[in-house]
């Protein structure tokens, strides 16, 4: 049995199944093609269907699951068949911004919605910009794409809904939601990876599959690649070394920071919490390359601190751990050493690292067990030790870290909790 994963990232699209011991059996890789606005939509199903036709038939017989992760907050509207009314918005799309007056009069105080590129703010500028005669369906990227697939409209996931305004603490969408002239036209919300509906004949005749073969609700691309890590129990963190430094921790409860950017995903019975900091590999770009890295990092001596004390940015501002937007970077004094420099900027980068930790656990997060890592610095064995020495529990590589690995793991959860 064979379970599939697909993320729909901003450049192009990944697919992976696995199977019953969770090990790859294929990876599919698409690139979007620059298209017109107007074609956006219908190029998203284009790869969804390459995607598909490019699976081998012999894993396509035996595909018993899919779930689909789009970019979170990336949304269209569609009329009663499906076919989108609206060119998609963009995940960073910030039109909504001249709406936000109006979303913080009825949302509460420091809401999540109430940022320019919420799912919300977007819903509010079609209503407002567009010709919403035809409108029966607000949908996420991932929810529309599902439903190419099992055909059914108006369904997502409490992922994709939280930047709508959805309660995830209670499970339905809160009064003051209610009550707005478009409300009707919002999606039900099932728990991410809940099966809705078996593929349509017709896409299980086009693509070799299973009759029975069901299709899940989604979720957004970073939850899926937390979940890549297979992280389950609290306490446990996945730090991501992007260009940007991201922490995710497993929690008991719920913390959420609307100045700092902290909010909490629910999972199941537990809460994937966590923030993103504007250090992180783009300032070790900006001064080493890849292989400089590598190199000078071989030549570090952990034990021995360099006493540097950084707050490595590429411009002025930061927001989590420390919310300040005039915050200025602190790169000097910069050594001739490169070797030593390098040393100052990751020592640095850790203690921001840890201090993000420390954030979430003031705020009430489960306690820091430990931390799995993934991104472009996740191979740097010298980081690792300099960091494990701030965060003071074990640190270590993630074995995934591609969000269509944790949707494939999704799809497969919710395959064997209907057995
Ligand atoms: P993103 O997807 O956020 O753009 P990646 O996860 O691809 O980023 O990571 C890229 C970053 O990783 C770059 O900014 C680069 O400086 C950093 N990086 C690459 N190699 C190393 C290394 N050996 N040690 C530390 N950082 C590294």
């Amino acid at each position: 049995m064979f379970y599939l994963g697909i993320d729909f990232g901003t450049s192009g699209a990944r697919a992976i199944v696995i199977d019953e011991n969770e090990s790859i059996q294929t990876k599919i890789n698409c690139t979007f093609e620059t298209v017109n606005e107007d074609k956006l939509a219908s190029n998203w199903q284009n790869i969804l269907y390459t995607i598909l036709g490019k699976i081998p038939l012999i894993i396509c017989q035996e595909i018993r699951a899919i779930a689909i992760n789009g970019t979170s907050s990336t949304v269209l509207l569609c009329n009663a068949q499906g076919m989108p009314i609206v060119t998609p918005l963009w995940y960073d799309d910030i039109r909504g911004k001249e709406y936000l007056k109006n979303i913080q009069e009825i949302a509460p105080d420091n809401h999540i919605v109430c940022s320019a590129s919420s799912s919300l703010a977007k819903l509010f500028w079609w209503y407002n910009n567009v010709d919403c005669k035809e409108a029966t369906f607000f949908l996420h990227q991932a929810d529309w794409l599902g439903s190419l697939l099992h055909g059914k409209l108006g369904i997502s996931d409490y992922h994709n809904a939280l930047k709508l305004g959805y309660d995830v603490n209670k499970l339905n969408y809160p009064n003051w939601l209610t009550v707005l002239p478009f409300y009707t036209i919002l999606p039900q919300i099932l728990p991410p990876g809940t099966p809705v509906e078996s593929v349509t004949l017709d896409i299980a005749e086009q693509f070799n599959l299973r009759k029975d073969c069901q299709v899940c609700t989604g979720t957004t691309d970073s939850i899926a690649a937390f979940l890549a890590s297979g992280v389950k129990h609290p306490g446990e963190g996945v730090t991501s070394l992007g260009s940007t430094l991201v922490l995710k921790l497993l929690s008991q409860t719920s913390v959420n920071e609307f100045k700092s950017g902290i909010y909490s995903h629910r999972l199941g019975d537990l809460w994937l919490t966590g923030g993103a900091s504007n250090t992180g590999g783009a300032v070790l770009r900006h001064f080493f390359t890849n292989k400089e890295l590598e190199i000078y990092s071989n030549q570090i001596i952990t034990d021995k601190p360099s006493n540097l004390d950084y707050y490595p940015l590429l411009k002025p501002g930061e927001r989590f751990p420390i919310n300040d937007p005039q915050l200025l970077p602190k790169i000097n004094p910069k050594p001739d050493n490169k070797v030593k420099f390098l040393q100052g900027l990751l020592e640095s980068m850790a203690k921001i690292e840890a201090l993000g930790y420390q954030k979430l656990q003031e705020l009430g997060a489960t306690p820091l067990t430990q931390v799995y890592t993934a991104g472009g610095g996740a191979k740097n064995k010298t980081w690792q030790k300099i960091r494990e020495r701030f965060i003071k529990v074990p640190v270590s590589i993630s074995p995934q870290t591609e969000a269509a690995y944790g949707t494939a793991l999704l799809a497969k959860r919710s395959h064997i909790n209907l057995e």
